[in-house]
């Protein structure tokens, strides 16, 4: 699907700034903070506000476009909720948050645990985050570490 499908199909207004998020989320196949999709855009060149960023990102939550997924950073990420698998970023696969460079990664095809809940609980999504240090930054480490 392109953006502007999305949107149509969605009901949602069509702007450069919403076409220009959704090419950054479908291009991106992990999830992205606030933070990172306003300077990627920026760095393109797109003129823009965080106000109306926020709000378009929202506005992309609310219609069910994105997930978002919290990581223990207390940062909210979004990814766009693929029709074709219909998961998102909730309850289907576990998450990799680097503490170092912020980057989460969808950790997809593997299986959450199971997990039993009290009785007559009604479960409406699990999330898993495993945190530490990418490949990059766990290298970059040992280079420096080396250095001193
Ligand atoms: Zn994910
Ligand atoms: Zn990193």
């Amino acid at each position: 699907m392109t953006p502007q499908e999305i949107l149509r199909e969605k009901g949602l207004k069509n702007t450069e700034l919403r076409r220009r998020v959704l090419s950054l989320l479908l291009e991106k196949q992990d999830p992205l903070s606030h933070v990172e999709i306003f300077e990627e855009l920026a760095s393109a060149g797109q003129a823009l506000d965080r106000v109306t960023l926020y709000r378009t990102l929202s506005a992309f939550s609310e219609a069910r476009i994105v997930h978002k997924v919290q990581g223990t950073d207390g940062t909210v990420r979004f990814r766009l909720l693929r029709a074709s698998s219909g998961d998102g970023c909730l309850g289907n696969h576990p998450h990799f948050l680097c503490r170092k460079c912020g980057r989460m990664s969808c950790l997809l095809e593997q299986p959450l645990p199971r997990v039993d809940v009290p009785a007559g609980s009604v479960v409406e999504g699990k999330q898993l985050l495993v945190f530490g240090l990418c490949g990059d930054c766990a290298a970059n480490k040992k280079t420096e570490e080396t250095v001193l």
